[in-house]
């Protein structure tokens, strides 16, 4: 209890920061490198040799012995090759520890069995990193020792993207430029550049480690593949923002550490609505930042957990019954004079700057909702979307009363002449004061909200990156930009042409707002009239993106070529099917060899008592009944177990592909819920000794 965390000393202690390379370097190399960072270009090799120096020898006075370019392959996750600084002894048996120029700036994995969708075939596999120098590098302190991680892009020979980095940076390159021409036509002659900002809240569950470990369907899917409900779920409301218990309080106290080692600004902790759920927000960043710190706080969670022998279990949906967990991705955009492009002022009616970005927002997500819905699926979101705990399926936008009623009048009138003002909050009781009330509610409900001074996306799924999403989202405005830019730069009218484009905007794309509950059937049924796209599945959506809609769009913009679009929805198909494939084994694996033993053992108990009692003359009835429910629900277990076996042989052998994710999807998810129901009966009448694994209670409750 006592010790004190010096939280000004330790933040950033691990980060080799902009602050850091000032000290450290001459200033023309100094200079030279916050040009490149600021405007682009590349780096002369004396230059890198300079830095790398400066960041090897910074990185070994804190016990640094190895670096890594540390880059984000199509697996969702990060990857690592360690390299130490150590060369070549001389003819003393002396060792000098070295980093040159071309080690920092350009790195060749042998990365040939990294998802390239087809981009690259075994026999030329040639992937290159290169560093990312506007996100710092850091040092990641594990059990491994303490590692340098550089972060970089990660490429193809022939120049194809194979990871989220290379199109979040062309991405954020492609809003600038549009955005810049927007805030010109304002008078903005200041600003050179405007950059997304970004926010990820990371919701995540803590369960016992050695509970965990009696899970197969943990172990290999992230996810219970079985289990009944506890008597307890999240009814009360007793567990969000409830009192944070001893073990996990402690648990947050040294992920917070670690994270401010690292430079990520880890503000918000508390619990979630599910049981053992919690979340951790911080503040926004950059967004190729945002990230990279994303990633690491999705790693450092999990590291941790370790250290206090617990598991983070980053999955969307790891109990059914409960909530899952998502990630809410806020996004602006900043220039850098200070300017928030949506920050509506006082009296958002007479912000024409900031009416019109608000329309190119609303016609970007409207024409592109596909696009968007797309970016935040994953396998495991499938499980959460739509079901009356996350965002529905159907992209829409919630603007709050104030902005709805100014949008209104702009339509219905073509002037926003009035704006609704937020009142004060009576707390009827005297010695309170009356609050400031925002003009604004909230809605929990929509996948897509406009909260104060940014958009708040919340579809994401918790344990995918956050860089599809924000490609996305940086590429559609950056479109309608464009548009708006091409017309409003040639007119004689300025003032007349922005209005009207303004209000054709919001009357075009009006449909996609929707303040309403985006839980509800009705909201479905209103949608579909509307004509809004309601995509129920992650294979349904990954076709959004190789549409002409879609290769037109980011090939303008130089995000995706259509080779690249191709390979990136190949490799979503096969993720798809493999992570299908892994669950459904897992469950043949549990049933056969844990669950369905289990159960014939306890008949055999039953059996036997019943024999027993007979011979004595007692009564056996309850013992018989007790049987014969265990052998109806263990004759359906064995049944549909069969079903899956041979619906996965048959998916398996199909040629890797779309056909085949939805040949998983339509038959082999299927037959995974027919095994789960009568497994999970039976785990409410088996005795709880011979259960094989713990149970939901087990997990949630008891951390
Ligand atoms: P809310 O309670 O509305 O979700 P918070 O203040 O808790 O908002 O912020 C949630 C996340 O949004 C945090 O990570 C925060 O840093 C981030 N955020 C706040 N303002 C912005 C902004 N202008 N642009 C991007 N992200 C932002
Ligand atoms: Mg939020």
């Amino acid at each position: 209890m006592s010790d004190i965390i010096n939280v000004e000393a330790i933040f950033g202690e691990n980060v080799f920061s902009l602050g850091k390379m000032r000290e450290r370097l001459p200033k023309k190399i100094f200079a030279e490198l916050t040009k490149v960072m600021d405007e682009g270009g590349e780096l002369s090799l004396e230059t890198a040799d300079v830095v790398a120096k400066a960041m090897k020898d910074w990185a070994v006075e804190k016990g640094a012995t190895h670096y890594t370019h540390w880059f984000q392959p199509l697996t969702g996750i990060t990857a690592e090759k360690h390299d130490a600084f150590v060369t070549n002894p001389d003819e003393n048996g002396h060792m000098l520890m070295e980093f040159s120029g071309k080690e920092l700036i350009k790195g060749e994995p042998d990365a040939s069995s990294f998802p390239s969708g087809g981009l690259r075939s075994t026999f030329e596999a040639r992937g290159y990193t290169a560093w990312d120098m506007t996100s710092p590098a850091f040092i990641k302190e594990s059990a491994v020792g303490a590692v340098l991680c550089i972060p970089t892009v990660f490429c193809a020979y022939t120049g194809e993207a194979l990871d989220q980095k290379t199109p979040l940076l062309r991405s954020m390159e492609a809003v600038s430029q549009q955005a810049l021409r927007i805030v010109r036509l304002f008078g903005n002659t200041e600003a050179s550049k405007v950059t997304p900002s970004v926010g990820a809240e990371q919701e995540y569950f803590l369960v016992d480690r050695q509970k965990y470990l009696q899970r197969k369907d943990l172990i290999y899917a992230g996810r219970t593949l079985f289990g009944a409900p506890a008597p307890k779920g999240q009814e009360m409301d007793d567990h969000y923002f409830g009192t944070i218990r001893e073990r996990v309080g402690a648990y947050m106290k040294d992920l917070n550490v670690e994270l401010w080692k690292l430079g990520v600004s880890a503000k918000t902790q508390h619990n979630e609505v599910a049981p053992a759920q919690h979340e951790l927000a911080p503040i926004y960043a950059t967004a190729n930042v945002e990230v990279d710190h994303n990633q690491v706080i999705m790693e450092t969670m999990k590291r941790v957990a370790l250290h206090h022998d617990l598991t983070c279990l980053l999955h969307e949906k790891p109990f059914a019954g409960i909530n899952g967990s998502g990630k809410h991705n806020n996004w602006s955009l900043v220039t850098d004079n200070g300017v928030n492009l949506l920050e509506p002022g006082e009296t958002p009616n007479q912000n024409v700057q900031f009416l019109l970005v608000l329309a190119c927002v609303l016609r970007a997500v409207d024409k592109h909702a596909d696009l968007l819905r797309q970016s935040a699926s994953n396998v495991g979101n499938d499980q959460r979307l739509g079901a009356h705990e996350a965002p529905p399926a159907i992209i829409s936008v919630f603007l709050g009363e104030q902005l709805e009623d100014v949008v209104e009048q702009l339509i219905e009138t073509g002037e926003a002449k009035s704006c609704l003002h937020g009142s004060k909050l009576m707390t009827g009781v005297s010695t309170l004061p009356d609050l400031d009330k925002d003009a604004t509610d909230r809605n929990r409900t929509s996948p897509f909200a406009f909260t104060g001074n940014k958009f708040e996306f919340r579809t994401v799924g918790s344990s995918d990156s956050i860089a599809s999403a924000n490609i996305t989202l940086n590429t559609i405005v950056a479109e309608a930009f464009c548009e708006a830019a091409d017309i409003l730069e040639n007119t004689d009218d300025f003032d007349m042409e922005c209005h009207d484009l303004i209000k054709r905007f919001m009357t075009e794309h009006q449909r996609i707002i929707f303040n309403g509950n985006g839980y509800s059937d009705e909201w479905v049924a209103e949608a579909e009239r509307r004509g809004l796209p309601n995509i129920k599945s992650m294979v349904e959506a990954v076709e959004a993106l190789v549409t002409e809609k879609s290769v037109e769009l980011f090939g303008k913009f130089h995000i995706f070529t259509e080779a690249e679009l191709k390979s990136r929805a190949e490799i979503l198909y096969e993720t798809y099917a493999k992570t299908t494939n892994i669950e459904a084994l897992t469950m043949i694996d549990m049933a056969s060899k844990h669950i369905i033993p289990a159960v014939t053992k306890y008949t055999r108990f039953l059996a036997e008592t019943v024999i027993a009692l007979r011979e004595a003359g007692a009564d056996s009835s309850v013992q018989s009944e007790t049987l014969t429910q265990v052998t109806a629900y263990l004759k359906e277990t064995k049944s549909a177990l069969n079903v899956l076996i041979s619906a996965q042989a048959d998916a398996k052998a199909m040629t890797p592909g779309k056909e085949q994710a939805f040949k998983y999807r339509n038959s082999v998810t299927p037959a995974m819920e027919a095994l789960r129901r009568p497994v999970d009966a039976l785990e409410m009448i088996v005795d709880k000794e011979t259960w094989p694994m713990p149970s939901y209670g087990d997990l949630i409750f008891e951390v």
